[in-house]
Formats: C-alpha cells, structure tokens, sequence
C-alpha cells in the first residue's frame, strides 16, 4: 500500500514536471513581434538562421548577374539604408537594442526584368529584382517593397514558417539536425521560408496574418524613414493590375486579396506622424 502511494506520488511529480516542462518550451520558443506585439512561435535558434543565411544569400549573389546601372544601384541602397534605420529606431524604442547588431544590412539589385520580386533573409540581407522597378516606380514606391520585405523579417516570419514545418512535417527536428540529415531539403525549406523559394522552385506564400502584419509595420518602417505612407495604395494597385496570365512572383508569394487595400488604409493614420515627423 505504501509502496503504491509512493509510486503514485513519483508519477504525478514527473507529470507535472513534464508538463512544466512543455510549458517553459513552448513560452521560451514564443518571441513578441515588435509594433504588432503579437507571439509567435520561433524554435529555431536566431544564430543557426544567421549562419544558413550568410550562406545562401552569398550562393544567390553568386549565380545572379548584379545590376551595373550605378543610379538603380544607388536607390536600391539609399532607400534599403533609411528603411534599416527607421526598423533599428523601432527596436531601440522597444527595448531591443541588442538585436540591432544581428544585422549586418546588405541591398543588392539583381539584374533580371522578368522577375517581379524582391526579399529579405534574416541579419538583413535584401535583394530586388529589376523587375519589380517598372512597379514600384519611385523611390516611395521601392520603400513599400522594401518596409515589406524588412517588416517580415524583423517580424521574424521565416522564423515561424520554418519552425512550423520543422515541428508539423519533420517530427520537431532541430534545425542543426535537419540539416546535416537532409541538407538538400532543409536548405530549400528556408529559402522557401524567408520567400526566395522561386529559385529553388519552392513556392510558399506568407499566410493572410503575416501579409497583414508586415503591411502594417512596413507602412511604419517607410513612414519613420521619411516616405509617404498613402504611397502603399497605389503600389499595391499596380501590382494586382500586373496579375494576368502569369502573376509575378511577389504575388505567389505575397498574395493580395481585395481586401488588402481596405486593410492598408487603416494603418495609414497609424503611420502618417511618423511620415510628419521624420526628418527629410
Ligand atoms: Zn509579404
């Protein structure tokens, strides 16, 4: 009888310290999105998606042909460089300074008119498409894309998508273990993640709460770095306009129901006095 009791006792304790346990996990794997203070879940440790992206941001600059238009270069910088500054002022206000230097911020213009895109993989490092230039058409309009791109990743969306997949598709593998078991793949899993997945023939599209998110913080990104937010309207109007036979790969990725105009316009009163007090 006594010996019962005890056992009794030593399974509740290891039931409680397992569901403790879960507990600890699954918080300590939930990080708030900054301006939207939303939770999601990031598993994967911020250092290993550093390592994998300097890796395959370097592979993709590699096998691209860079543009040597030095004044499109030169926008795509300028306006990248205010955008990073106005996403490092956010982290600094919200107490997380000690992310900023995570990023080591880097804009590159890949020559390719065909293709409609542009991303961000984490630690800052952008890319855009001569593509999406006849859409954006100003430097405003390449500070949408650009807020955008930078509002997913400092949202730390490719973080989440990965996370999903590792836990729902792979049994919760570790990142580390994943890819030293299937490189292949895992490589392709972040690619598609951080949405450069078109070159590796991978296609995942952000999902409705991610879209909405990142047009909300991207329109306080361009505002803080001195853009006209209301600009997001139009763009976005010019890029559903561009969907016919072949929708751009913007698009697949970074899909835009109707109702995406309707939402935009109201984050604009959000955004607008950061657009009036920046400094221009
Ligand atoms: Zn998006």
């Amino acid at each position: 009888m006594k010996t019962m009791r005890f056992q009794q006792r030593i399974f509740y304790l290891l039931f409680n310290l397992t569901f403790v346990m879960m507990i600890v996990v699954f918080f300590s794997g939930c990080a708030e999105v900054p301006i939207t203070k939303r939770r999601g879940l990031h598993l994967v440790p911020q250092t290993e998606l550093l390592t994998l992206s300097l890796q395959q941001y370097d592979q993709v600059l590699k096998k691209s042909k860079l543009s040597t238009d030095p004044n499109k270069v030169q926008m795509v910088r300028s306006v990248g460089q205010r955008i990073a500054r106005a996403s490092e002022a956010f982290l600094r206000d919200s107490g997380r300074e000690s992310q900023i230097r995570d990023y080591k911020w880097e804009f590159n213009l890949i020559e390719d008119d065909k293709v409609v895109n542009a991303w961000a993989m984490p630690g800052g490092k952008v890319a855009v498409y001569t593509g999406i230039l006849p859409i954006s058409q100003t430097e405003t309009g390449l500070a949408v894309v650009m807020g955008h791109e930078v509002a997913h990743a400092m949202a730390e969306h490719g973080n989440e998508r990965m996370s999903q997949v590792l836990l729902v598709n792979m049994g919760g593998m570790a990142l580390s273990l994943a890819l030293s078991q299937k490189p292949g793949q895992t490589r392709e899993l972040f690619m598609a993640a951080f949405g450069v997945g078109a070159s590796v023939g991978l296609l995942l599209p952000y999902s409705r709460l991610h879209e909405s998110e990142a047009d909300q913080i991207g329109l306080m990104l361009m505002a803080r770095a001195g853009y006209d937010p209301r600009e997001a309207v139009p763009f976005w109007e010019r890029m559903n306009k561009k969907e016919g036979s072949r929708p751009p790969e913007f698009l697949s990725t970074h899909p835009a129901p109707a109702s995406r105009i309707a939402s935009l316009k109201t984050y604009i009163p959000e955004a607008l006095p950061y657009y009036q007090k920046s400094p221009r």
